[in-house]
């Protein structure tokens, strides 16, 4: 991890301690919550924050729990924003979604949301998941599945034209496996700008997650909702404060 990177996520704990001492933040809005992998190396993660271990991921659910439990909020679909609640979201398609994440989430009884790259399912890498694995992830009755592009490449840095084939490949070929509707997705890299916005509309996406960090109350465009990441090496203190708002601010930062 780099030591700028170390230097930023301490004082990020600091001030989300001291906002937790001066402020309480709304209680009825909307999070969505991210995670990456349980178990799986994440390529190009430099601070070493998308890969929890099994226990961890654990705690961290425990810690997100606590959080809820205080806040009152229910855990939900993403399918049922902008109701206020808690959204818990997978990006990227990783192979432990069936056999570390599912068992978990659905022993708490906890909804959540994989948003899954196209080409990875045929790409033979073992630490995403493949065709045979996503059909039975989807058949957890707890997991939603949504598109996260097809080339997990960013969409605001294609031809128009490209991006507009990517989304569309990236939302039929999941149609295709699962033979269900795929109108959720979260943009590769949490590029987007207004052009990729109205593309994924038009491509018939009708809810979108960003990394925008914050909560995602129902004032906000459906496509662009923001979320809060939880990374390896959050204390379960650091998770609470995040859940409940106390690193709200940290959008600005990033
Ligand atoms: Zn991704």
């Amino acid at each position: 991890m780099s030591t700028a990177f170390l230097v930023k996520r301490r004082g990020a704990a600091l001030l989300g301690g001291l906002d937790a001492a001066v402020r309480r933040h709304p209680a009825d809005q909307a999070r969505l919550v991210t995670f990456h992998a349980v178990g799986n190396r994440v390529d190009g993660d430099v601070h070493g924050i998308y890969d929890l271990t099994p226990a961890e991921f654990a705690r961290h659910v425990d810690a997100v729990v606590g959080a809820a439990e205080e806040t009152g909020l229910p855990f939900l679909s993403f399918a049922e924003w902008p109701a206020p609640g808690i959204v818990v979201t997978f990006d990227d398609g990783y192979a432990d979604l069936v056999g570390t994440v599912a068992p978990v989430l659905s022993d708490r009884g906890i909804p959540f949301h994989c948003f899954v790259t196209g080409d990875r399912l045929d790409a033979g890498d073992p630490r995403y998941l493949d065709r045979a694995a996503l059909t039975e992830l989807a058949s957890v009755p707890l997991a939603g599945i949504g598109a996260h592009g097809w080339r997990h490449s960013p969409l605001d840095a294609m031809q128009a034209d490209e991006r507009d084939n990517d989304l569309l490949a990236s939302r039929s070929s999941l149609e295709d496996l699962l033979q269900r509707a795929v109108d959720t997705m979260s943009y590769p890299f949490g590029r987007v700008n207004g052009d990729v916005r109205n593309a994924a509309e038009r491509a018939g996406f009708v809810r979108a997650a960003c990394s925008t960090w914050g909560f995602a109350p129902p004032a906000c465009d459906p496509l662009l909702l923001p979320r809060i990441d939880l990374w390896a090496g959050d204390s379960p203190r650091t998770v609470r404060h995040k859940v409940l708002g106390h690193w709200n601010w940290f959008g600005r930062l990033s």
